[in-house]
């Protein structure tokens, strides 16, 4: 079975304030996979790109034991490119160009043996073809969801079609405003569980996120690093972590969703120290569990305090 990721597969090119590369693995998928293959296996990725993409890449997936018998590779073909640029504050991105190549007639086919998948990450692609995937499959449990300002101005009945058949849904505090038309947060957050989706993690960038259940809400901080290198890639990476955390102990209760999020912020923190995927690359168990930890630190606080 394992863990299904479905996403873009891209070659970014990035300018922050403080340098710019070009044409460096990216893609929401490949955030995805890697951040959830620290705490679980298989993953099993499905995307798609061309025959420019470099082996090496497909290397370094295998590596970390993602599966890719779910990857197209067009003969002749382009892979996604995408190009952004950061602002001094790094929470305001321009999207530069977006070539779509191959993506442009991505058709997600889910390997036979991947169809019985419990649990499944539907990264940021365009809503019509999310649901092609959640038509594929035999019976998901635990549907995890992420979107973008785009599909919402674009392509929102489909939107709501998979929202309706999402257990999870993870979008930034923008978005969420721009979903509900509704500027408060927590309004927001109940207007969007009346969507469909039992849960809902909003992240507010440098600021954290926050986690809404039927009836709790869990306010996780952003770990504070002095050198953010590249955000790009921080949502998915979140994302990976969360699910792969869940995936793992496959028990949905509020704790676990609670420490999902935190190592979902922890393996985030660890992407944008660096360019592309790198940051996220080469981590031990250990790393990552040091940095929760700290993350427990950062807001906890003992109540015998008088007042
Ligand atoms: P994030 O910073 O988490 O929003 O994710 C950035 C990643 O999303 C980059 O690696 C891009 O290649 C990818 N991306 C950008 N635009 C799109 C799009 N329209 N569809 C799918 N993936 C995209």
């Amino acid at each position: 079975m394992g863990l299904l990721v479905v996403g873009s597969i891209a070659l970014d090119t990035v300018e922050t304030p403080f340098d710019k590369i070009e044409n460096a693995l990216g893609g929401s998928s490949v955030y995805i996979s890697l951040a959830a293959s620290y705490f679980t296996s298989p993953v099993h990725l499905v995307g798609i790109v061309g025959e420019d993409f470099d082996e090496k890449y497909i290397q370094m997936l295998e590596d970390h034991g993602i599966d890719l018998d779910g990857l197209q590779i067009v003969p002749g073909g382009k892979t996604f490119r995408w190009g952004g640029k950061y602002h001094y504050d790094l929470n305001i991105r321009d999207t530069i160009f977006t070539e779509l190549n191959v993506f442009e007639n991505f058709n997600p086919v889910i390997p036979e043996k991947s169809r019985k998948s419990k649990f499944v990450m539907l990264g940021n692609i365009q809503p019509n073809l999310q649901l092609h995937v959640l038509d594929q499959l035999e019976e998901p449990q635990f549907v995890v969801t992420d979107t973008m300002n785009l599909w919402i101005e674009t392509a929102l009945e489909d939107l709501l079609k998979v929202l309706k058949r999402t257990n999870v849904l993870i979008i930034n505090d923008s978005e969420a405003r721009l979903l509900t038309n509704e500027s408060n947060l927590i309004k927001a957050a109940k207007a969007i569980m009346g969507m469909g989706p039992e849960y809902l993690i909003i992240k507010k960038g440098e600021h954290g996120a926050l986690l809404f259940g039927e009836d709790n809400i869990f306010s996780a901080p952003a770990y504070p690093l002095e050198d953010i290198f590249d955000p790009t890639g921080a949502g998915d990476t979140f994302a990976g972590g969360f699910i792969g955390y869940l995936d793992h102990v496959r028990d949905l209760n509020f704790e676990n969703m609670k420490r999902a999020v935190v190592y979902g912020s922890a393996m985030a923190s660890f992407a944008v120290e660096k360019f592309s995927t790198k940051g996220i690359e080469d981590l031990t168990r250990l790393q990552i569990h040091d940095r929760f930890i700290e993350f427990r630190e950062l807001s906890r606080f003992d109540d015998a305090g008088k007042f």
